[in-house]
């Protein structure tokens, strides 16, 4: 009797796996759309430019609103002593390309060496600095959150070599009423290497003080720090997701 039950078990389950079919589970609801791969110094098909030549500077204002007054040729730099920049476009959730450079002649030591940032949405710093046998605090080394994530290593280059991160991030989302719904996210790759998975934001980045999140706009604009060091840009794209 037992071994007629197994029996009977086993018809049923080959005869309910024989209902279903491969079509069953194949997915027809979006197509992807086709994105031509970056190429060299040509972004994927469907990025944004954000500077990539001189001509690119009319897409960046300094925070004050006035027309930058960074160095604009093949490469933007950080003139020591001006102002912070921003794009003139706002960005919510995006996929950013930076390709950046520390200068090859060291001065300075610690957060004094070759220090600019990335702020997604003017708020959320990715560090740029030369850490290249340069130590600091560890989370504010290059491709720290600032003063929120350590980097999981060091892949820094040695100065007056071209760097590239390439940076995922999610936006914070609030309600209505302020309160915030979901927090930021950000991972970031540093010269190929994953240095930042997924890591969830706190809030703003502070240089005093602890984060705490203010509801803020779904888009603000991507700036770039100056930090009193000549720091170089260059092939800067960023796709929308
Ligand atoms: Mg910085």
């Amino acid at each position: 009797m037992k071994q007629l039950l197994s029996f009977l078990i086993i018809i049923m389950m080959l005869s309910n796996a024989n209902c279903q079919r491969p079509e069953d589970t194949e997915d027809w609801s979006r197509e992807p759309v086709v994105v031509t791969p970056a190429e060299g110094t040509q972004p994927p098909s469907d990025a944004i430019l954000l500077y990539g030549g001189a001509e690119d500077i009319e897409k960046w204002v300094q925070i004050d609103g006035g027309p930058p007054a960074w160095e604009a040729g093949d490469v933007l730099t950080v003139v020591p002593g001006t102002e912070d920049i921003q794009t003139r476009r706002h960005f919510g959730d995006v996929q950013l390309h930076v390709e950046w450079r520390t200068p090859e002649v060291i001065e300075g030591r610690g957060q004094g060496r070759g220090n600019s940032g990335i702020f997604l949405m003017g708020l959320y710093e990715v560090q740029v600095l030369d850490s290249y046998e340069n130590e600091t605090y560890y989370n504010g080394q290059a491709g720290a959150i600032y003063k929120q994530h350590i980097p999981l290593v060091n892949a820094c280059r040695p100065p007056g070599e071209w760097q590239t991160y390439d940076i995922f991030f999610t936006a914070p989302g609030f309600g209505e009423d302020g309160s915030l719904l979901s927090p930021a996210f950000i991972t970031v790759v540093h010269n190929g290497v994953l240095i930042q998975n997924h890591v969830e934001l706190l809030g703003p980045t502070l240089f005093i003080g602890k984060p705490r999140y203010e509801k803020h706009a779904e888009k603000l604009p991507l700036k770039l720090q100056e930090h009193s060091n000549p720091v170089s840009f260059r092939n800067i794209w960023i796709r929308e997701l």
